[in-house]
């Protein structure tokens, strides 16, 4: 219970929480943070947690990094605030297009900019819409996804989400076709090889567009890795498998990369950590380490081309943010960038992720209870499960990976439930020292509430 006025009842009178398990809310109180330093988080008790989730995927260089402040200090004196219509922009945007045409996969390209991930898939989608009907294929209008993608929130997006909690909004949308997501452990069939999942899946997808007609689809949206949906690498040659049939039928594959993007998997982007090259990126929250909200579309030649001609032929492209391109965003994007490919982060990510695996696999070899390890990089979940050999889950009514990330955070560790699952995503700056000792509490948070369930 919530002593009055203490900032834990505050919150909870006024303020509306997202995405966030009530009961755990009601009975423990929220985390009231106050700042940071490196991975670390303070709350208002004066507790500190080491934030493996990096806050939500994106603060990767940490809490308070120096030179993305002064960044952002810099460009706020200098010029702090426009837009990005009627022709007019800011030169910090015109130089950080530059710069992700220049990281992207694409040989040229051109980039529009959002305030989030999820206005940047509805933006694409709209580009979809827009150039299919202006190139005489206006019934092109459905949108490919997978269950347990995370598209984001909007009502287009959130109905790209393969996510059964969308229901309650009565999306998604009609048009929006889910695909099986490419998990083999969960999904894969009694006999069935990882290779012939991948196959079966690469079938599933052509049969769909046969069955739906695919002068009726507009384009096919991916994470390289699934992030919000449990850390969910694709099954063994999957991207290889589905690009040829997107191909085939003239549909384009969008590469959701806001999570992956910008060093999460080991490499500047998924597509590449993955071997494909999309026809066109989604970037946002590593783009700005989480210091501004922003989102990105980056369209590769051949998408550019098309949208240009149609934009050309209507004298216009009418859409846009007030925000989108913000000076100071642009210019913190240009700074993080900088840092995670110039000092050292990615090449941290690169260097550790092998022993952040070993780490965890060391964990679940000695659990009873920790049925997959799946992941890449710096992005890795556990999945827990009742009977190891079945992969049978623990009952719902149990909260089994809730109660494991309250007990991390009382032991000072934030990390996240998703299903039955753990995820850990810590930021790019997180030392040897540091993993181990997110280990050592995730581990002690296993142990205890695995002894209370089981
Ligand atoms: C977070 C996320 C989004 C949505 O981004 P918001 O900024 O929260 O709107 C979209 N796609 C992926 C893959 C994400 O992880």
């Amino acid at each position: 219970m919530n002593k009055p006025q203490s900032w834990e009842a505050r919150a909870d009178e006024f303020s509306m929480y997202g995405f966030t398990d009530l009961p755990s809310v009601h009975e423990r109180g929220a985390v009231i943070v106050t700042h940071g330093e490196g991975p670390y988080v303070h709350d208002v008790n004066g507790k500190r947690y080491l934030d493996a989730n990096s806050g939500l995927w994106n603060m990767v260089a940490g809490f308070d990094h120096k030179g993305l402040a002064e960044a952002a200090k810099a460009q706020y004196d200098r010029f702090p605030g426009y837009h990005a219509f009627f022709g007019r922009m800011s030169d910090q945007t015109v130089m950080l297009s530059e710069k992700l045409v220049e990281v992207s996969p694409f040989p040229r390209g051109k980039v529009f900019y959002t305030n989030s991930g999820s206005e940047a898939n509805d933006t694409m989608v709209k580009m979809l819409w827009f150039l299919h009907g202006s190139e005489g294929n206006p019934k092109r209008r459905k949108i490919l996804t997978r269950w347990n993608a995370y598209h984001g929130v909007t009502a287009v997006s959130a109905s790209m989400t393969g996510k059964p909690y969308n229901e309650v909004f009565g999306l998604p949308l009609d048009g929006f076709i889910h695909l099986t997501c490419p998990h083999y452990w969960r999904f894969g069939e009694e006999g069935e090889s990882e290779d012939q999942f991948t196959q079966r899946l690469a079938r599933e997808l052509e049969e769909t567009i046969q069955r739906e007609g695919a002068d009726t689809i507009a384009g096919f949206f991916a994470e390289p890795v699934m992030g919000a949906g449990g850390v969910i690498p694709p099954s063994r040659g999957y991207f290889q498998a589905v690009q040829p049939v997107l191909k085939k039928y003239g549909i384009p594959l969008i590469s959701d990369e806001v999570i992956c993007g910008f060093g999460r998997t080991g490499n500047t982007w998924g597509c590449e950590t993955f071997g494909f090259v999309p026809d066109a990126i989604i970037s946002s929250k590593n783009l700005t380490a989480g210091l501004f909200p922003m989102g990105a579309v980056i369209l590769g030649p051949e998408l550019a081309d098309r949208l240009q001609a149609a934009v050309e032929k209507i004298e216009e492209f009418p859409h846009g943010f007030t925000a989108s391109g913000h000076p100071v965003g642009c210019a913190i994007a240009l700074k993080a960038i900088d840092v995670v490919m110039n000092e050292g982060l990615a090449e941290n990510v690169r260097q550790l992720a092998p022993r952040m695996e070993a780490g965890l696999q060391a964990i679940m070899d000695r659990s009873e209870h920790i049925g997959e390890l799946r992941g890449i990089g710096f992005m890795w979940a556990l999945e827990a499960v009742k009977d190891k050999a079945t992969k049978t889950p623990f009952d719902g009514s149990l909260s089994v990976s809730e109660r494991i990330a309250n007990t991390c955070t009382d032991l000072g560790l934030i990390c996240r439930p998703l299903g039955q699952s753990i995820v850990l995503c810590p930021p790019f700056i997180l030392t040897k020292e540091q993993m181990d000792e997110m280990f050592d509490k995730l581990e002690q948070a296993l142990n205890k509430v695995f002894a209370e369930v089981a």
